[in-house]
């Protein structure tokens, strides 16, 4: 018997390590270049708002194929040269070969198992479908309390749980958790949660800023949001540790709470398609449309793919946390 936290660990882990996950989904930087071009120019924003350091870590957590951030790069030496020469590429990735993959577009880099081993000093931090990725735990409404559910022979199974209150996101209305029907499924974010309170205090203490995005609703509510993708089609979760990818449902407010009661600023989340709506992402691919005629059909198809409510723009959202001292960023309505 098995937390879910440390099957979903030890399954992701596996996954990773042995798979070509773009074999089972797409992200959207596989889906248009100007997804990383934009997150770029956030970050040289930031940059120049934080006073243009002359060293500054631009990193990013589980980079994939390093489609992103090769994209981000291009379009900073492009629109901000002097950003360029001062970042220090650092990436968070514990997936062997996919450090390779990233090797080859993003040879200058430098690699970590984790966030908190990032070297110090003002941090940009870009993460795409990172947080989802990470263990979660669930708990089910049995009588007057919880339980919580454990995986045995690729099932689930419930048992005594270690907290005696429900630990729902701090978004979430606790006094309501009490009262919730029996069999009611709610979920924790057991490693993002605490990662979030690293990270905020750090950029307190250091400086800078992090753009996390992710799926997962504003308001998020009780329910099983535990999913593997095979081949692009849902597959059970349970049954076959390493062979699909395992995602669950980023609680926004709770990460929100986490890095506020850390003292940073907090901005959104706001869906995705307004996020990049408001970065830019029609005008620029308009222009790339003019450039490449051959390719306009294709370029205007991804950026609608990547915005549309009923394609990834609503579902997906952007978060940013921030130095409590720096001004409102791009992309977050005032
Ligand atoms: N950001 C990329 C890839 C998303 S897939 C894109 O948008 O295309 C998730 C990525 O996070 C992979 O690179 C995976 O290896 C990495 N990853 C997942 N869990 C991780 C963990 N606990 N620590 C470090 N990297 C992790």
């Amino acid at each position: 018997m098995e937390r879910l936290d440390a099957f979903m660990a030890r399954a992701n882990a596996a996954y990773y390590a042995s798979r070509d996950p773009f074999a089972d989904f797409t992200t959207a930087p596989e889906i248009s270049q100007v997804f990383g071009e934009l997150l770029g120019l956030w970050a040289a924003e930031l940059w120049m708002a934080m006073g243009e350091p002359g060293a500054v870590v631009l990193a990013e957590a589980g980079p994939g194929r390093g489609t992103l951030m090769a994209d981000a790069l291009r379009a900073i030496r492009q629109a901000a040269p002097a950003f360029g020469r001062a970042l220090r590429l650092h990436l968070v990735e514990t997936s062997p070969r996919l450090r390779a993959a990233q090797a080859e577009k993003l040879p200058e880099a430098a690699w970590h198992d984790r966030i908190e081993d990032l070297p110090p000093g003002p941090l940009l931090l870009l993460a795409n479908e990172f947080f989802d990725a990470l263990p979660i735990r669930q708990f089910v409404r049995r009588g007057q309390g919880w339980t919580e559910r454990f995986v045995e022979r690729g099932r689930f199974v419930e048992g005594p749980s270690s907290l005696s209150a429900p630990v729902c996101g701090a978004g979430r209305d606790e006094a309501g958790e009490a009262t919730r029907p029996e069999g009611t499924i709610v979920e924790y974010p057991q490693a993002a949660r605490p990662l979030v309170s690293t990270l905020a205090a750090r950029l307190v203490e250091q400086g800078g800023a992090a753009l996390l995005l992710d799926y997962g609703p504003e308001r998020p509510g009780p329910g099983d949001s535990l999913q593997a993708l095979r081949a692009g089609r849902p597959a059970d979760p349970l049954a076959d540790p390493g062979g699909a990818d395992l995602t669950a449902h980023v609680d926004f407010p709770a990460l929100a709470a986490a890095a506020r009661a850390a003292g940073a600023a907090v901005f959104g989340p706001v869906p995705q398609g307004l996020f990049l709506a408001r970065l830019g992402l029609f005008q620029r691919t308009g222009r790339l449309a003019r450039q490449n005629p051959a390719r306009a059909a294709s370029l205007r198809n991804a950026a609608a793919r990547l915005a549309e409510p009923d394609q990834m723009g609503r579902l997906f959202k952007a978060m940013a946390i921030c130095h409590p001292a720096l001004p409102h960023p791009s992309g977050f309505a005032a």
